[in-house]
């Protein structure tokens, strides 16, 4: 039976469920879900680390930097979440070594698809590559964390405003039987009600729960004393909070969200309004957002460009254009955000403008 098929059987049964119920479904699904399935990263959709190889190589430049400013350690944890086919790392890490001794590492990956953690221990073979389930499991110490384009997969409830009240949007069915969007016509329990920033002339917002368990777990670790800059690079709107982002991407096209659930990767802009607010409210030091272009130019994009040319001119022309594309401002540059909450009491981190 298909995802879609077992999704309409379970509505039948139990009701409409949220919006991030569904995403939560066709990502995830253990046996039918678009990430247990290995994912069609680079055939969905490509992202900057496999646009070019710059974009590793700054934010390996960027783990040294941090590196230092965490002072040196002997030991410390690189993290990266969602590392998709481990290119990133693979690239930030062949610049890291040439800057600081490899055995201080420990590489934690945090990684949801089976498939991709078999492609990214095959690509990052030769490190001491480990696994863990979750963040929460993170062994004590200074740690450096990654994620390029993990925090836009964590599922978004939606509200919808109807007078002066707000109810949930939900997945349910049509007179027909197919999925289709609805309203929870019941009142929304105070705590949800509460979460709803004081937004929005459009009267919808999209809210992403992940994004509140994440900063509590880093606030956790800072109230324990541990150090640590975790690095958030993905997409979402200048201001405002998103409404009604939700997208469906296969093949490189745009498709309905209900067109073959769990066959397509699901995504919705990120909030990084709210993001960094959560930060600042539990303590962490925020830095940013500030745009991916900025961001990429401030660790010498520019630079490493004409060190590549210099020694493959042959491909001039191709490292031009990927490197334009990183900073496109009328595409990735902009559209894509950077934003690092740190445990407080560390210098500023690289890439945000004024040290
Ligand atoms: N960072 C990579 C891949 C981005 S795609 C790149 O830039 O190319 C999103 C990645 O996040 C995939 O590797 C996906 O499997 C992973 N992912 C999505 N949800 C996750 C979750 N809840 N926990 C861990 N990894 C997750």
């Amino acid at each position: 039976m298909s995802l879609k098929d077992r999704l309409i059987r379970q509505i039948r049964m139990d009701g409409p469920m949220p919006v991030s119920a569904f995403m939560q479904t066709c990502l995830h699904d253990p046996q039918d879900g678009y990430y247990a399935n290995g994912a069609g990263l680079g055939r969905d959709f490509i992202t900057a680390p496999e646009t070019s190889q710059m974009f590793g190589e700054l934010l390996g430049l960027w783990i040294v930097a941090q590196w230092r400013a965490l002072g040196r350690p002997d030991a410390f944890n690189l993290v990266e979440i969602g590392g998709g086919r481990g290119t990133l790392m693979a690239d930030a890490l062949r610049v890291a070594a040439r800057f600081l001794p490899m055995e201080t590492l420990g590489l934690l990956l945090i990684e949801a698809s089976a498939e991709l953690r078999r492609i990214q221990a095959e690509a990052l073979a030769g490190y001491p590559v480990r696994f863990i389930e979750r963040l929460e499991a993170l062994p004590g110490g200074p740690t450096i964390l990654i994620a390029n384009e993990f925090l836009d997969c964590l599922p978004a409830r939606q509200f919808v405003r109807e007078g002066e009240v707000w109810r949930e949007r939900v997945v349910g069915l049509d007179a027909a039987g197919a999925l289709a969007f609805g309203i929870d016509r019941s009142d929304l329990p105070a705590e949800d009600a509460a979460a709803i920033p004081p937004v929005s002339r459009s009267g919808e917002v999209e809210i992403q729960p992940g994004l509140d368990g994440l900063v509590a777990t880093l606030a956790e670790r800072a109230r324990r004393g541990e150090a640590f800059y975790a690095l958030f690079i993905d997409y979402g709107p200048e201001t405002g909070t998103p409404a009604d982002t939700l997208r469906a991407y296969k093949d490189g096209v745009q498709i309905h969200p209900f067109a073959d659930p769990g066959t397509a990767d699901l995504t919705v802009d990120v909030d990084f309004g709210r993001f960094s607010k959560l930060g600042a409210a539990a303590g962490l030091a925020v830095h940013g957002p500030v745009s991916q272009g900025g961001f990429l130019g401030a660790l010498g994009l520019q630079d490493r460009l004409n060190a590549l040319i210099k020694n493959n001119k042959d491909r001039s022309k191709a490292l031009f254009e990927e490197a334009q594309k990183l900073v496109a401002p009328d595409g990735m540059g902009t559209r894509f955000k950077v934003i690092c909450l740190s445990s407080n009491g560390l210098p500023a981190p690289a890439g945000f403008g004024k040290a």
